[in-house]
């Protein structure tokens, strides 16, 4: 049985786009009603034929679905959450997407009262935004992380735990803080160290911004696709998950001026036993299937 028959989705972009393919090719007997702030994504989203109505607002989008997943950055949950508000039907769950959990936790229930609000977080996309960048495999055999509310009510958080692992996705749940805490790690801080990095190289003046781009090959070219990521998500992100991002970020700076020190006193011991423990993390991301083993991403040579 279906965990859900009426499902709404709000912003169409990169995620809610391949959201809403992949409840056509996994449940098509869903009904899809979905709506986007941007007449033009709307107009797209309608020639592309990805949803059974293309709503003119949040509000109309949501009037008799069982299902509400919010798909817009941290920063606009709120404003989505206040003009769904008065027109849930009874029962409804509303969920969302977003990279933060407890930030968007906060405004969702404040906004919310009484609606079984339980936010999730799949963990997979790519540098491109928009309708056209989506695909429906985009959550297969990727994580989604679901983090239930104190008191969530546990049919709730089953069924969209089904729905989810329906779209290919394999569904782990924990608290907000935790999740945050997490994707400081694994995603916040390599978006911000691949920004700076890729800033810096940009206003050197040694080296031209030509010989950046020719020589790119060397690493820095890898840097590039996560920098090139949409520039509103990745700053509600940074507002959204400050406190966590801060921590690990005073972790991250004494650790480089470790390999700093290490570097000025010719300490190679030090540099390879990192390097080794480095390429270990590499091999265990391949062994669980969460990327290719085929050298250099299997980038033609
Ligand atoms: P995206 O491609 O930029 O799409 C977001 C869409 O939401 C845009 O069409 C945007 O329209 C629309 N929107 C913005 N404010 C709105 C509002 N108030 N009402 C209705 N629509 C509104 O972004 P995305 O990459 O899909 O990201 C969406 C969410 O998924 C974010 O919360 C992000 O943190 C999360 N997420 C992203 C990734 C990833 O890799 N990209 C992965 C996991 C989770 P405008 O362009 O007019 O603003």
């Amino acid at each position: 049985m279906l965990p859900f028959t009426r499902v709404a989705i709000i912003g169409m972009g990169l995620i809610g786009s391949s959201l809403a393919r992949g409840v056509r090719s996994h449940m098509p007997t869903v009904r899809l009603t979905v709506a986007d702030a941007d007449p033009a994504v709307r107009a797209r989203v309608a020639a592309l034929d990805i949803a059974d109505d293309v709503a003119d607002g949040a509000g109309a989008a949501v009037v008799d679905a069982d299902l509400v997943i919010l798909c817009v950055p941290v920063g606009a949950m709120a404003a989505v959450a206040a003009e769904i508000a008065g027109e849930l039907s009874p029962g409804a769950i509303v969920s969302d997407v977003g990279s933060v959990k407890g930030a968007v936790l906060a405004v969702l229930s404040a906004a919310l009262p009484g609606v079984a609000v339980i936010p999730a977080h799949p963990v997979a996309g790519t540098e491109k935004s928009g309708p056209d960048a989506g695909f429906a495999s985009l959550f297969e055999n990727r994580w989604c992380i679901i983090t239930p509310p104190e008191g969530a009510d546990a049919g709730a958080v089953a069924r969209l735990s089904a729905f989810w692992t329906r779209l290919g996705a394999r569904v782990e749940t924990m608290d907000a803080a935790h999740h945050d805490r997490v994707l400081a790690v694994t995603s916040h801080l390599p978006h911000l160290i691949a920004y700076s990095i890729v800033g810096t190289a940009s206003d050197l003046e040694a080296v031209t911004r030509s010989e950046v781009i020719k020589y790119s090959a060397g690493g820095f070219r890898d840097f590039t696709r996560i920098a090139a990521s949409d520039p509103v998500m990745w700053r509600d992100v940074f507002l959204g998950n400050r406190e966590a991002v801060l921590e690990l970020l005073g972790r991250f700076t004494e650790d480089l001026v470790a390999l700093q020190r290490a570097i000025r006193w010719g300490d190679g011991d030090t540099l390879e036993a990192l390097f080794t423990r480095t390429r270990d993390i590499r091999r265990s991301i391949i062994d669980e299937g969460q990327d290719t083993d085929t050298p250099d991403f299997g980038r033609p040579h």
